[in-house]
């Protein structure tokens, strides 16, 4: 029997814990990206749900008329093996990727790859009218989104100047997508005075540096492979191509406990960045925690004390983020 070492590479099971931004239907959140987004190109794979052998059905609508679907379990969100530029030219590349070469053969059962984004946000602690708390607090969160909501950022975008040091004003339209209006806020409460050292603080110690994991899981070939076996077995099953397998036997159920050791998503400070990842290195850079502790209580409340219990949105004279440029660079 072989050995094996305790280190993560070596890791069959990739759960990672990752504190995503989630809102209920109508929850605001209030929030600023400080860097760019990370993307990957993800298969979202799905299967028939089959219960004691049999195909779940069920109605949805389509186009203003109902009709009669099977049920779908969601199965894994792998990254696609496929290479970047081939991918950005075609959409798919069934050389390089199993799941691609599964989407080419049954467009029905597996489905090319989506650009998937992930995005480091500093949500503001905000009352019910959307000011923000006293004393003065922020958490980062993890933001993955689609295409579509990818399309609104560079609307914004373009209209104002760029995401990246700019609040965002975000409010769930349905839950059980995740799905967000996004409108831009009138100030950026980051600049201010009272709260910046900390929002960045905050940023630097929190922020998920490898922001690959948000979008999809990273697999390998033999894995992507099998767990296809599993979809393809579940479609044969559902379309009575296949005799009915006992489903508390055998490959089938095997290849489910692969299929459903997915991402979990919970609760967790992502970690400190790693080294090798050039923006959050230089970001660290700007730490003066590294040559000293961070403020001390003593501190925080001497600022808050001559801050004469100032108004923690209140903003420097400069609001205009633009201003603010130079030290976003150096993040
Ligand atoms: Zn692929």
């Amino acid at each position: 029997m072989p050995e094996i070492d305790f280190k993560p590479e070596l890791r069959r099971s990739q759960n990672v814990d990752i504190n995503r931004l989630r809102l209920k239907k109508d929850e605001k959140a209030r929030v600023v990206a400080l860097k760019k987004p990370a993307y990957a190109w993800v298969h979202t794979l799905r299967a028939p749900k089959i219960v004691n052998g049999v195909p779940v059905k069920v109605k949805r609508e389509r186009r203003g008329a109902m009709v009669e679907e099977f049920d779908l379990d969601f199965v894994a969100r792998p990254i696609c093996l496929g290479d970047l530029g081939t991918l950005a030219d075609e959409g798919i590349d069934p050389k390089n990727c199993p799941a691609c070469a599964a989407a080419k053969k049954s467009p029905d059962e597996v489905a090319p790859p989506d650009r998937r984004f992930a995005l480091n946000l500093i949500r503001y602690s905000t009352r019910a009218d959307g000011s923000l708390t006293t004393p003065f607090s922020c958490s980062a969160v993890v933001w993955s989104f689609t295409e579509k909501t990818f399309g609104k950022l560079v609307d914004i975008a373009t209209e104002h100047g760029g995401i990246e040091g700019r609040d965002l004003i975000l409010t769930c339209s349905n839950e059980g997508f995740q799905q967000f209006d996004v409108v831009t806020g009138g100030r950026n409460y980051w600049q201010g005075e009272n709260v910046r050292d900390i929002v960045l603080e905050t940023y630097k110690s929190n922020a998920l540096a490898d922001l690959d994991v948000a979008c999809g899981r990273n697999v390998e070939a033999h894995w992507l492979k099998k767990d296809l076996d599993s979809i393809r077995e579940r479609w044969a099953i559902a379309t009575g191509t296949a005799s009915i397998a006992d489903p508390s036997s055998g490959n089938l159920s095997d290849g489910l406990d692969s299929l459903f050791d997915t991402v979990t998503p919970g609760v967790e400070p992502a970690g400190v960045p790693r080294s090798g990842t050039g923006d959050v290195d230089a970001l660290l850079g700007t730490t003066p925690a590294e040559e000293g502790p961070a403020p001390s209580m003593q501190d925080i409340l001497a600022r808050t004390d001559s801050g004469a219990a100032e108004d923690p949105t209140k903003i420097n004279k400069q609001t205009d983020s633009t201003d603010y440029s130079d030290l976003l660079s150096k993040l």
